[in-house]
């Protein structure tokens, strides 16, 4: 289908929807998810994860569980999940074998993994997560009378071959995208995709890091130049913080893309944190909104919006790793850092926040890899730098983070926020780099009364 415009054809405007592991967790969940696919007849790219749970249990597995009756255990529960929905379809015959398979698969990988585990190994059994889903919901969609088509995003989503994290190559999408998919969006089907895998050059299967699918669809969204993407999940939108942590959380209707990116980065598990960056690239307006209630609206996501608050959110990241680095020889000499750098870089260790004394260094390592938990400072990494000072790793560590919009200009937002912490012993603060962040390291064991505090004196009592 096209609009012809008197001399040319335009392409009809695309929008992507990416699903959550919520969104598609059931039989349930996916009927209603595909009722709001078929409700929008722009909505031609589906991207969605594996059904709630299952990623867990297959990092799990991909862990390598030694343990026969303990990986028998796990193996049945992926099972029981995918058989649930299948007994539900109305012609389960027509993906019963395919599911079967995977799951056979799932098995023997897992055995192979709990004797060998490797980073591909993880990737490769992990991505099964998304393969079977995808079946799934496209068996629904077609029940629902709604032409779907399955498409394995694999090909498409080219990445290098940083296992677990691996880096999505733009321009390689693109290309991808308008040889493999671009051609099947000139039919009259829904193509049903999967979020959070890829694949390298030579074919073998990648994943972008948990939470990836985010930013999967926001890749397929860029490199198709869709016009809007949608993000449903199983809350209405983004909200003034967690609406987990604190009930009294405020929805936002619409919020800009620096401050929504903030969000995601510092923790907001709404958004995986580069979800914003094609869309930023390619100017792609965003809805976050949840399957569940979806005519409950949710929100927009765009380059400008009217009046940005000076606070605008709170978020909370968990297992942080805090690395500090302290030695009498960094004082006033140079070298040091680029010293602590170059080893850091030489092990592949990504940092994420950074604050400097005149003889220590203190700094947080980055955690989005498909693994998950806090990451460790590798041995070689620790060995190498005690050469050069001494090294101490604090881990039960959450970093806490205040979005706002020119908050080192905002007379008296640090007494705002610290004035309110007299019981607690925030660490690490970081402020003045970005003028849409404040944010600190807080006692895990503390971290969630600590956003409940700051969003009562930030945010309730404005209201
Ligand atoms: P999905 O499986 O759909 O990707 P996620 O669990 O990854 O969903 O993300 C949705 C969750 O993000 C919500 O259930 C909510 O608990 C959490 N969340 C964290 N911060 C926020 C926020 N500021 N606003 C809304 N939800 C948030
Ligand atoms: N299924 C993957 C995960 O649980 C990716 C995603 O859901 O975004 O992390
Ligand atoms: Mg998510």
């Amino acid at each position: 289908m096209s609009f012809v415009n008197t001399n040319f054809t335009v392409p009809p405007p695309i929008t992507v929807a990416k699903f959550g592991g919520t969104s598609v967790a059931d039989h349930a969940a996916m009927s209603r998810s595909a009722t709001i696919i078929k409700d929008n007849p722009a909505a031609k790219v589906v991207l969605i994860s594996a059904c709630s749970g299952v990623t867990n249990l297959l990092v799990e597995l991909a862990n390598g569980i030694a343990d026969n009756e303990q990986r028998s255990q796990r193996l049945q529960q992926l099972r029981t999940i995918h058989q649930s929905i299948i007994d539900q379809l109305t012609h389960p015959e027509a993906v019963a074998a395919e599911i079967d398979q995977l799951l056979t698969d799932v098995e023997a990988l897992a055995k192979q993994t709990a004797s060998a585990p490797s980073v591909q190994l993880t990737d490769q059994l992990v991505a099964h997560g998304e393969l079977l889903s995808t079946f799934l919901f496209t068996q629904i969609l077609n029940e629902m009378g709604a032409k779907a088509t399955r498409f394995d995003i694999r090909p498409v989503m080219r990445t290098d071959s940083q296992f677990g994290k691996a880096v999505p190559d733009v321009d390689a999408i693109r290309q991808l995208a308008s040889e493999q998919l671009q051609p099947l969006l000139q039919s009259d089907q829904i193509i049903v995709s999967q979020g959070f895998i890829g694949s390298d050059e030579t074919g073998q299967t990648t994943t972008l890091g948990r939470g990836g699918s985010d930013y999967s669809a926001a890749l397929v969204a860029e490199a198709i130049s869709a016009e809007i993407l949608e993000i449903w999940t199983d809350v209405p939108g983004m909200y003034s913080t967690d609406p987990r942590i604190t009930a009294n959380a405020m929805p936002i209707q619409e919020i800009s893309f620096s401050e929504a990116s903030e969000m995601a980065n510092f923790g907001a598990k709404i958004l995986h944190p580069s979800t914003l960056l094609p869309a930023i690239r390619q100017q792609i307006p965003v809805f976050i909104g949840s399957s569940k209630a979806p005519e409950q609206g949710g929100t927009w996501i765009r380059q400008h919006v009217a009046q940005p608050p000076k606070f605008r959110a709170l978020a909370l990241r968990c297992n942080q790793t805090l690395v500090t680095l302290t030695s009498l020889n960094m004082f006033h000499a140079y070298g040091f850092l680029s010293e602590v750098f170059r080893i850091l870089g030489e092990h592949k260790v990504s940092v994420d926040l950074i604050t400097t004394s005149e003889v220590s260094v203190s700094l947080t390592l980055d955690q989005t890899n498909t693994g998950g938990g806090a990451p460790s400072l590798p041995a070689a990494a620790t060995e190498a730098l005690s050469k050069l000072c001494r090294v101490e790793v604090e881990q039960d560590l959450c970093l806490v983070a205040l979005i706002g919009n020119k908050l080192g200009e905002a007379p008296g937002a640090a007494t705002q926020v610290f004035g309110k912490l007299d019981n607690y012993s925030p660490r690490m603060i970081c402020f003045g780099a970005s003028p849409h962040n404040l944010c600190f390291l807080v006692k895990t064991s503390e971290s969630r009364e600590v956003v409940k505090t700051l969003h009562a004196a930030l945010f309730e009592a404005a209201k």
